[in-house]
């Protein structure tokens, strides 16, 4: 508890404001301002009138507040809480497929580092990336789509367009597997099944529903289903139990926990705001660039 008042008073002497991901702990989530996945931060982040943006989730989270608010100080309270994804392509990597494919757009999923966003034409979360590519790209167009295989195959089969891929991949949500869905359709025969896209194809096909954690909590909300079979990030089960009483929620598996999400705790948020640290800072072409391509994503909410 004495934590949680020091951080707001904090939050108050500072004009802070604490974003966090669906993923984090739930003592996190409890103190944060606004709950939501990487689109509905990202929005919240280009909007807030705060001076001071503490950013809970993980570094290419932060690094799109800051681009998107390049005038505030954003902090994060773990600056080792990485993506491996978003670390699975580099910049020089993206720019060597670019000329093997002169003609093609490139679309990158927020994801990614700000280096690479800078050398994209658009951005997308899995909330919007459906949207954007029957919007912003022509049937016939080349897409280079980065770096999630898992949720470019799914947008592909979604909207019939094929793209050139990068093999890269969420390890949290690899771990779901065909049989834990199987296993728990068993188990709780009427529950919905839910998955994200990250999920490889094997776990989509067998789902009910494929959707972004955004997604998940505005569907759930507005269903009349009672008990959900969860297939993501277990750390969104506090969220969906908290604003859904009386509903059942079972995860998929336990196995998806995000280990970089789960860095951050309340001691640590509390150091970050005594300390403001660590200060997350863009070179200003890449801020310009990258900005261009996140700006474009956010025009798309769906
Ligand atoms: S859940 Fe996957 S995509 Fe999300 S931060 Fe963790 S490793 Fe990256």
């Amino acid at each position: 508890m004495e934590l949680v008042e020091k951080i707001n008073r904090l939050k108050k002497e500072k004009n802070a404001v604490i974003l966090a991901h669906n993923y984090q702990i739930p003592e996190v989530q409890d103190i944060a301002d606004y709950v939501g996945d990487s689109l509905g931060l990202s929005i919240q982040a280009s909007k807030t009138t705060a001076d001071v943006i503490v950013f809970c989730g993980v570094y290419f989270m932060a690094e799109t507040a800051k681009i998107l608010s390049p005038e505030k100080i954003v902090l994060i309270p773990d600056e080792k809480a990485g993506c491996p994804m978003a670390d699975m392509i580099t910049a020089e990597e993206l720019r060597k497929l670019k000329a093997e494919h002169p003609k093609a757009k490139a679309l990158c999923y927020v994801n990614t580092t700000a280096e690479v966003k800078a050398e994209c034409d658009v951005c997308c979360t899995s909330g919007n990336a459906e949207k954007i590519v029957r919007d912003v790209f022509r049937e016939d167009d080349e897409i280079i789509f980065v770096p999630d295989q898992y949720l470019a195959h799914y947008i592909a089969t979604r909207t019939g367009h094929d793209f050139i891929l990068w093999k890269g991949f969420c390890p949290t949500h690899v771990k779901i597997l065909p049989e834990d869905i199987t296993a728990k359709r068993a188990l709780y025969k009427n529950a919905e099944v839910l998955v994200h896209p990250e999920c490889p194809a094997g776990v989509t096909s067998l789902a009910d529903k494929v959707l972004s954690t955004e997604g998940m909590c505005r569907y759930i909300k507005e269903s009349k289903a009672t008990e959900f079979i969860i297939g993501t990030e277990i750390g969104i089960l506090h969220r969906l139990k908290k604003e859904n009483p009386g509903k059942l929620f079972h995860p998929v598996s336990e196995r998806a926990t995000c280990p970089n999400m789960k860095l951050t705790t309340l001691e640590k948020v509390l150091w970050s705001m005594e300390e403001m640290g660590f200060e997350v800072t863009v070179p200003p072409d890449i801020m310009n660039k990258a900005g261009t391509c996140l700006r474009r994503m956010i025009d798309y909410k769906p």
